[in-house]
C-alpha cells in the first residue's frame, strides 16, 4: 500500500513538493540484467484451491457465494481445526473499521454503512461442520474438522455465504465511480512456524498474510459493469441484462476484483504480459500505461522475471492512495489529474514493486511490514533512477534522507500494531526502510545488492518469508546486513 499524505496531512505537502521537483529530464539507460525465472514452489507442497461461484446483486450491493476450498495440511502437525480470515466482518461496525480516526469522513462520505459476512453454512462431503466465529472484530471463521487432518493430507470444505459490501472508499467498498471487491471471501489463515495467525483486520498498514492458491471463480455480474479482476478471464457469456465470467488464476495468494459502470480499458503488452489499465476518462491513460508497462519491465529486468501472463492498474474511489492485489493494484482516481504525474508515477511503480515483494514472495505484513513495504519503496526509487537516470535517484534519497531527519524516526522493524499512526508507520517502515536498503546497497555494490536481490526473488518465488530468513541470504554471502542496518539506524 502507499498513503497519499497530500490529502491527510497539510505539513507534509511541502515534502511532496520536494519530490515533485527532483524529477527532471534525464537519459534513460537500460541496464540489461540477465535473470532466471524458476516457478518452484516449496517442495512437497501442494496449492490450496478455490473455486467460488458469484452472483453480484446490484440493488443490495450483495455478493452471493458459494465456495469451496481444497486444503492441503501442509504443516508437520495433525490440524483437527482450520482457520479463514472473514474480513468483510472488520466493517460490520463503526469501531472495528480499519480506519484512523481522522479517515473517517474519507472513508465514509455518505457516513457509517455497514460491511459484512454472512456465513450460511460450511460442509465436507455434504455434513455440516460445525464452526465459530471469533476474533477481535468477528472476522476469523474456526471450523472444526471433526477429525485428524494428517501432515500431506486435503479435505474439500463448501461453504455458503453471502458478502454486503459497504458504502466506503477504502480497499473494500463502493463509492460513485467503483466497486471494489478485496479481502472479501473466507481465505484460509496461514499456519506457520508459530501456528496459526489469526489477526484482525487493523487499521494501521496491510494487515494480510495469506498462501499461494489456485482460484477458479465464477461471477455473474450485470451487463453495464466492466470487469477488472486477479488472473484470467477464460469465458464469457451474456444475456440482455447479464455478463457470466469463468476466471482462473494461478499460483496467486488472494483474487480480488473491481466492477465499474465507467471503465476506458487501454491494452498493451510487455513480452508475454498483457499491461491493461482500466481508466475512469481518457485524459491520463496513455502515460499510466506506459508507466504500468515501465514498472513490470524495469522489475522483471531488476529482481526477474514477472511470473504472470496479466498485469492490470485500476483507477477506483480509494481515497488512500495505491492498494496491491495478485495481478493487479488499485490506485485512487483522484490521482489522474495533469498536477499530480510524479505522484501518480510514484503510487503506481510502488504498487507495481509489490506484485514482487508482496505477492510472489509473501510475507506477515502485520508482524514484519518491512519486509514487503521497506523493500517496495527502494524499488520504487530503482524504478526512477532506471527510469529517469541516477541523478533522479539520488535526489529521491536526498528528499528521503530529510524527511527521516525532520521527523524523528527511530525503528523500523516493529509490527505495524506498534507505530502510533500512519504517519509513524510510513516514516519509518518505507522512508527509512527505503534509506537502510540504499545503505546495504552502498555497502555491498551494484553487482552484489542486485545479484542478492534475484536470488532471493528465485529462491521465494510463491512462497512466504520472514525477516531471518530474508537476513540469513546476505549472511550466507559474508554479508552482516543486520549490522548495516542497525549501524544506519
Ligand atoms: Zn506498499
Amino acid at each position: 500500500m502507499i498513503i497519499n499524505f497530500t490529502k491527510k496531512v497539510r505539513i507534509l505537502t511541502g515534502m511532496i513538493l520536494t519530490l515533485l521537483i527532483v524529477i527532471g529530464g534525464g537519459v534513460y539507460v537500460y541496464h540489461n540484467k540477465n535473470s532466471v525465472q524458476t516457478l518452484n514452489v516449496e517442495e512437497g507442497k501442494n496449492l490450496n484451491k478455490y473455486i467460488i461461484d458469484v452472483i453480484f446483486d446490484e440493488e443490495s450491493k450483495r455478493l452471493m457465494c458459494n465456495q469451496n476450498i481444497e486444503y492441503v495440511n501442509n504443516t508437520n502437525i495433525a490440524l483437527d481445526k482450520i482457520y479463514f480470515h472473514i474480513y468483510p466482518n472488520a466493517f460490520s461496525k463503526e469501531e472495528f473499521a480499519p480506519f484512523e480516526k481522522d479517515e473517517m469522513n474519507q472513508a465514509y462520505p455518505n457516513g457509517f454503512n455497514e460491511g459484512y459476512i454472512d456465513i450460511k453454512n460450511v460442509l465436507n462431503n455434504n455434513n455440516k461442520l460445525e464452526y465459530e466465529i471469533t476474533g477481535e472484530k468477528n472476522d476469523v471463521l474456526e471450523v472444526n474438522i471433526g477429525r485428524q487432518l494428517k501432515p500431506g493430507e486435503k479435505i474439500s470444505i463448501d461453504m455458503k455465504y453471502n458478502v454486503k459490501i459497504p458504502n466506503s472508499e477504502g480497499r473494500f467498498g463502493y463509492g460513485e465511480n467503483t466497486i471494489n471487491v478485496t479481502n472479501w471471501f473466507p481465505i484460509v489463515c496461514v499456519h506457520d512456524d508459530r501456528g496459526w495467525n489469526l489477526k484482525s483486520y487493523e487499521t494501521l498498514g496491510d494487515p494480510f498474510y495469506s498462501e499461494t492458491s489456485n482460484f477458479y471463480v465464477k461471477l455473474l455480474i450485470p451487463k453495464k459493469y466492466k470487469l477488472g479482476c486477479t488472473g484470467n478471464i477464460i469465458s464469457e457469456k451474456s444475456d440482455s441484462e447479464k455478463v457470466f465470467y469463468e476466471i482462473q488464476a494461478k499460483k496467486v495468494r488472494d483474487f480480488a476484483f473491481v466492477l465499474s459502470d465507467k471503465f476506458k480499458i487501454k491494452k498493451d503488452t510487455y513480452k508475454d504480459v498483457n499491461i491493461n489499465t482500466y481508466n475512469l476518462n481518457e485524459t491520463l491513460s496513455t502515460e499510466v500505461t506506459k508507466i504500468a508497462k515501465d514498472s513490470i519491465r524495469i522489475f522483471s529486468d531488476l529482481f526477474g522475471e514477472y511470473p504472470y501472463d496479466t498485469y492490470s492498474v485500476i483507477a477506483s474511489d480509494f481515497f488512500i492512495g495505491g492498494m496491491e492485489y495478485p495481478t493487479l493494484v488499485m490506485i485512487d482516481q483522484s490521482l489522474y489529474n495533469e498536477k499530480d504525474k510524479f505522484l501518480l508515477e510514484y503510487v503506481i511503480a510502488h504498487e507495481t514493486a509489490h506484485q514482487w515483494w508482496y505477492s510472489v514472495i509473501g510475507n506477515d505484513e502485520i508482524s514484519e511490514p518491512w519486509l514487503d513495504e521497506a523493500l517496495t519503496e527502494y524499488s520504487t526509487v530503482l524504478y526512477f533512477e532506471e527510469k529517469y537516470g541516477k541523478e533522479v535517484g539520488s535526489k529521491l534519497i536526498k528528499t528521503m534522507e530529510i524527511q527521516t531527519r525532520n521527523y524523528s524516526s527511530e525503528d523500523i522493524f516493529k509490527s505495524t500494531t506498534q507505530y502510533k499512526n500512519s504517519i509513524d508507520y510510513s516514516l519509518n517502515v518505507y522512508t527509512k526502510g527505503a534509506l537502510a536498503f540504499n545503505e546495504v546497497r552502498n555497502k555491498v555494490g551494484d553487482e552484489v545488492f542486485f545479484e542478492t536481490l534475484k536470488e532471493y526473488y528465485n529462491t521465494y518465488m510463491f512462497q512466504n518469508v520472514n525477516g531471518a530468513k530474508f537476513v540469513d541470504l546476505w549472511n550466507k554471502k559474508g554479508i552482516d546486513i543486520d549490522k548495516i542496518i542497525s549501524e544506519y539506524k
